[in-house]
């Protein structure tokens, strides 16, 4: 049985029971039940399902990791966390985050004005802010304002000239907010995201702009105010290495910098980037585990501290993937399988066909577990020369219709006979047993990091799992737009089920969408938020709670700033003028609808 690499992945957050992906949580319900129980509701095309207790679970651990360590290694320092909006800023999300983050004062970073304003309104004091990204003037007096009103607030500045107005607000100020440093470091981190570090990146100060910085910090009073130096080396890192190297350089320029009489500053901000194993296959592509991320850590600033003779740095921490990925979960319902149009049926052979067509049909009728492989090397050879031959005029549109359904047909026989193979050949032919499968949702809104960078997100299919799936997969979503694939990739192979979608129904989740994939989302092709749920699961089952549908077609036109009474007096004055003056009812139930598709009749 295929467990799509749960065990790697899966954080044991899930378990397979009767064939059925099940939340391994409590009562452990299955996905699938849930997934019904909203399409009951009349409500189809795909569903992002959160999990509040994954988010929970995801706190709870990094807090107590570092409880853990701290105690080990007898670390004096402190450990402070703040949650990135940018990951996540949804209120559906965000109110659980704050709501289990309560009692660890478990902060929020800002990166924008509107992050900030939203900080502002979501933070209890003493829980921290860390204000990051470039900052104008205004953005500065909010900073202010939000430490008068209690905030412990840091703003991290990102160059000098965030300095000279953070001196020219505090001339009329006495409630100062702390200011910290982000700090370019010319160790970077390795991987998609790898930009946000390095002597090259778009953020930070070089060691001679820290020098300037602290002279204008102390001409202008402002040293007791300087507290933390903040470094991100990018997001999603696979490889340890390169962090431990920026803990060295970061915790060195720590030292120095009390040293220099910085002496307030005691905290190190490491940024984000703790990573979450996405890969499905035995070749992981994360090093190191979470325990391992947060024990080198505390172990490296603890011996920086004692080789510079320095204290223990409070070290903060901005991971926002870490913690937002796992709760939200996509599911799409597949429409079609697009070889299912070529049925045995369709066939129409003549009288007198090619011999191409005739061996063919025999491959199709005498292919067995034995020499499937070789006959399925001939049937693409057999059909590559068809369609040359249809190029050339030689054969016609019904052969080439033939060719195309025996072709297919042959490829669906042999998926039969793969459980009877020897390994090796099954591998061979398991890749070639490619079916496209057409998902119900856009990759463009729900998986922008795949179409943007090539992520990859565990996918699997939510029932059937004691049937062994054959067919080789490739991804299509319902845009029209060539991009929108996830093609079958060998190296990394996703085998799903043959179904037959007349009767009965077949969806697939993908899993780690929790971060990032929501907020960037595009609505190309005009394919809005699929809608959303939250789900809470007690001893004796599930809730399905906050219901958010996906936009009907009316608001998505209006969204774009079409006028819906402009839209409605158009089309009305169509039909008024028309033969069928009963339009308005039958459009008005359209405009109304989803614009996802409507998954089969049942
Ligand atoms: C994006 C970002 C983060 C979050 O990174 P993750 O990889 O999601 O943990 C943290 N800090 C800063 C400054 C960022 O820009």
């Amino acid at each position: 049985m295929n467990d799509y690499g749960i065990s790697i992945w899966g954080d044991n957050n899930f378990i397979i029971k009767n064939s059925k992906l099940k939340i391994d949580y409590k009562s452990s319900p299955n996905i699938i039940k849930i997934v019904k129980s909203i399409r009951k509701k009349k409500i189809y095309g795909p569903l992002l399902l959160r999990f509040p207790h994954l988010i929970e679970k995801q706190i709870d651990l990094i807090y107590s990791l570092f409880k853990k360590s701290f105690k080990e290694m007898n670390y004096k320092g402190d450990f402070k966390a703040v949650f990135p909006l940018k990951v996540n800023h949804y209120p559906s999300f965000l109110k659980h985050l704050i709501k289990f983050g309560k009692k660890y004062n478990y902060g929020l970073e800002a990166g924008s004005k509107a992050e900030l304003m939203l900080a502002m309104s979501l933070n209890t004091p003493p829980a921290p802010i860390t204000v990051n990204g470039f900052k104008d003037k205004n953005m500065i007096h909010l900073c202010f304002l939000a430490s008068k009103l209690q905030h412990d607030v840091t703003i991290i500045i990102e160059g000098i000239s965030e300095l000279q107005s953070i001196i020219e607000i505090a001339k009329n100020s006495k409630t100062i907010p702390n200011i910290g440093i982000r700090i370019r470091l010319h160790n970077s981190g390795e991987g998609t995201w790898a930009k946000s570090g390095g002597i090259n990146s778009k953020f930070g100060l070089n060691a001679t702009e820290i020098i300037q910085a602290m002279k204008f910090l102390k001409s202008h009073n402002l040293m007791a105010k300087f507290t933390m130096i903040h470094f991100h080396i990018g997001s999603l890192l696979n490889q340890i290495a390169p962090l431990k190297k920026a803990l060295k350089e970061a915790g060195n320029i720590y030292g120095e910098l009390i040293k220099m009489g910085a002496e307030n500053l005691n905290s190190i901000n490491i940024g984000g980037g703790l990573s979450i194993e996405h890969s499905q296959h035995k070749n992981l592509n994360q090093n190191y585990t979470t325990t391992e991320y947060v024990n080198d850590v505390v172990f490296m600033l603890k011996e920086i501290a004692l080789a510079k003779n320095v204290k223990e740095p409070t070290i903060f921490i901005e991971s926002g993937r870490f913690i937002s990925a796992p709760h939200g979960i996509l599911v799409t319902p597949v429409l079609e399988l697009l070889s299912s149009e070529f049925k045995k049926s369709y066939l129409q052979l003549k009288a007198q066909n090619p011999p191409l067509i005739m061996e063919l049909h025999s491959l199709y009728l005498d292919i067995n577990s034995r020499n499937a492989l070789e006959y399925l090397h001939d049937a693409i050879d057999h059909f590559e020369s068809i369609l040359t031959l249809f190029d050339l005029g030689y054969v016609d549109l019904i052969d080439r219709s033939n060719s195309e359904i025996l072709f297919n047909l042959i490829f669906k026989k042999a998926s039969l006979f793969v459980n009877n193979l020897h390994k090796r050949e099954l591998k061979k032919i398991k890749n070639m047993l490619e079916e496209r499968y057409l998902l119900n949702f856009s990759l463009f809104q729900s998986l922008p990091d795949y179409w943007g960078l090539g992520q990859k997100f565990p996918v699997m299919p939510l029932h059937k799992l004691n049937i062994s799936a054959n067919r080789s997969a490739t991804l299509w979503d319902i845009s029209c737009d060539s991009d929108g694939e996830i093609a079958f990739d060998k190296n990394a192979p996703l085998f799903l089920h043959d179904v037959d979608l007349n009767n009965e129904e077949y969806f697939l989740g993908f899993f780690l969408v929790g971060a990032y994939q929501d907020i960037l989302g595009m609505n190309h092709n005009m394919f809005a938020k699929p809608t959303q749920a939250i789900i809470k699961i007690d001893k004796k089952g599930f809730k399905v709670k906050n219901i958010k549908k996906s936009p009907k077609v009316m608001k998505i036109l209006n969204d774009l700033d079409y006028s819906k009474k402009e839209i409605l007096n158009k089309l009305y004055s169509k039909i008024d003028n028309s033969k069928f003056p009963n339009l308005k009812k039958e459009l008005n139930k359209f405009l109304s609808d989803s614009n996802y598709l409507k998954t089969t009749s049942k």
